[in-house]
């Protein structure tokens, strides 16, 4: 009962959550102040009753459109908030659920595992949305999404006796994990050199490194490559339907400039990457006959 009643609070929680990451997304890209001044509609600056505010349901009542002007508020509003509430459910059942039936499982290694899930999806979804809509990946939100990740994914391992399951020493094990971190980096990086070789110009951005590294620090190397590989068979699904649209491939090859949001799709494998990755990877391991159990 208390698991059901804090996924649901949780639920709720990510709801109101992402309606404040909504606000950010559509004012970051401007330079505009998150605080100030009230939330108003984009086109008419018609400031919102606090009914028309509510979470999921304003959008729903509204049909996705301004009162006012009847301007399209887009599906980014409810998506954005849909996910961060599903997200953080998730997080929420999952590491309540072992906090609660063991007795020798101390609360703050639940909180711990809880709260680093919620930074880590927030991100994701602020990042994703940005470079969808921008191509925009900014550095304060990578940068210190590496360094939190990196603090996580180390506390977490430790409390689970992670390197010991490994036989590895502690400063042995974090060590592995920054050289994790970097090899993601290097290894978009390289992509970007190699494109850069063939093409010259710029195809795969920094950001993107940045992000690669931003992944490895929340879920290791192994997960990040995992992210990688889904975003790179995502992407070139998109641009194979993209392709398939009369319209786009009409007018001259403008389609084959068009830039495809790689930060997207990596954010998209990182949440993949969270939720599965562990089994997805002992599954493929087991399979290939890496990994003799
Ligand atoms: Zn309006």
């Amino acid at each position: 009962m208390i698991r059901i009643l804090g996924t649901i609070f949780v639920a709720l929680l990510g709801l109101a959550f992402g309606s404040f990451l909504n606000v950010c997304l559509s004012r970051w890209p401007d330079g505009e102040s998150i605080v100030q001044p009230r939330s108003h509609c984009r086109n008419c600056t018609h400031t919102l009753a606090w009914w028309e505010n509510v979470p999921l349901v304003s959008w729903l009542a509204l049909r996705g459109r301004c009162r006012n002007c009847r301007t399209w508020i887009g599906w980014r509003y409810p998506l954005v908030e849909l996910a961060l509430a599903a997200l953080w459910a998730v997080s929420a059942w999952q590491s309540l659920g072992p906090a609660l039936s063991s007795d020798s499982l101390p609360v703050y290694y639940a909180l711990a595992r809880a709260v680093g899930s919620f930074i880590f999806y927030w991100l994701l979804i602020a990042l994703a949305a940005l470079d969808a809509e921008h191509l925009w990946l900014p550095d304060w939100l990578t940068l210190p999404g590496i360094l939190l990740g990196y603090i996580f994914f180390n506390l977490q391992s430790l409390l689970d006796e992670r390197p010991l399951e490994v036989g590895m020493s502690t400063f042995g094990y974090v060590a592995m994990n920054l050289i994790g971190i970097l090899a993601a980096a290097g290894l978009i990086l390289l992509i970007r050199w190699v494109y850069w070789l063939i093409r010259r110009r710029e195809g795969v951005g920094l950001g993107d490194a940045k992000l690669m590294a931003m992944l490895a620090a929340w879920v290791g190397l192994p997960g990040a490559l995992l992210a990688f590989g889904l975003a790179v068979v995502l992407g070139a699904g998109v641009a194979l339907v993209l392709l398939a649209i009369p319209s786009r491939t009409a007018n001259s090859n403008s389609w084959a400039l068009k830039k495809l949001p790689l930060g997207t799709f990596l954010c998209v494998g990182g949440v993949v990457s969270g939720l599965w990755g562990e089994r997805m990877i002992a599954a493929y391991l087991q399979w290939s006959g890496l990994w003799l159990d």
